[in-house]
């Protein structure tokens, strides 16, 4: 099965789980989208109020300015595969739980077994939190660390939230910066083994 195929039948897994601590009073299940042959992966905090109503990640005023953060970095919305830390809305837009990011991370983890992503950028300190534990945002934000996942070494850039970046002028100059730097990373990543981002039109989930 390619990964698209897999990813589709992950995700009707996910909506048939009434386990889902969120699912009771959310709209629908934001799975996640993008190239499911990426080499990127993105992953937010969890669904606001459009997301919950659309079913798509960062379709919000966040995600317009994640979008033009990628750009900076050379990359189109497309190229990479976007996703969150929980699936549901929390309500009231309220942090998710520790009990919550458990629930959700066993498929999250599926998630990221079938993308094989080489990089993988946190936005946010909840999904930063899943690879680079007992660190501050402030501290590591931009920087590119090595980190193991199921044997494979996988290169983590911790990125402020967008949504950060809305609220807070200082915070939008460095989120800049730190996108302009990723640039730089993925140069290093992709160019110095002379390999490419992969994409493929048809793949789009
Ligand atoms: N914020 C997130 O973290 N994820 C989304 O999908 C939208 C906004």
């Amino acid at each position: 099965m390619n990964k698209f195929d897999e990813l589709h039948k992950l995700k009707e897994r996910m909506e048939a789980d009434d386990s889902l601590p969120l699912k009771k009073g959310a709209g629908k299940l934001v799975f996640g989208s993008g190239n499911t042959e990426a080499s990127i992966l993105c992953i937010g905090e969890g669904p606001g109020r459009t997301e919950d109503q659309t079913g798509l990640p960062f379709v919000g005023q966040a995600g317009k300015l994640l979008e033009k953060f990628l750009l900076l970095a050379g990359l189109e919305r497309k190229k990479v595969f976007i996703t969150n830390i929980v699936h549901h809305r929390p309500p009231e837009n309220r942090d998710p739980e520790p009990s919550e990011i458990s629930a959700y991370g066993k498929y999250l983890d599926k998630i990221i077994e079938i993308i094989e992503p080489k990089v993988i950028i946190t936005l946010g300190r909840f999904s930063m939190a899943k690879f680079l534990p007992n660190v501050y945002i402030s501290a590591v934000h931009g920087k590119r660390y090595e980190v193991f996942l199921g044997g494979r070494s996988v290169v983590v850039v911790p990125m402020y939230h967008p949504a950060a970046s809305l609220r807070n002028g200082s915070v939008l100059e460095s989120e800049k910066l730190d996108f302009i730097n990723l640039k730089n990373i993925l140069d290093e990543i992709f160019n110095s083994k002379n390999d490419t981002v992969k994409v493929e039109q048809n793949s789009l989930i």
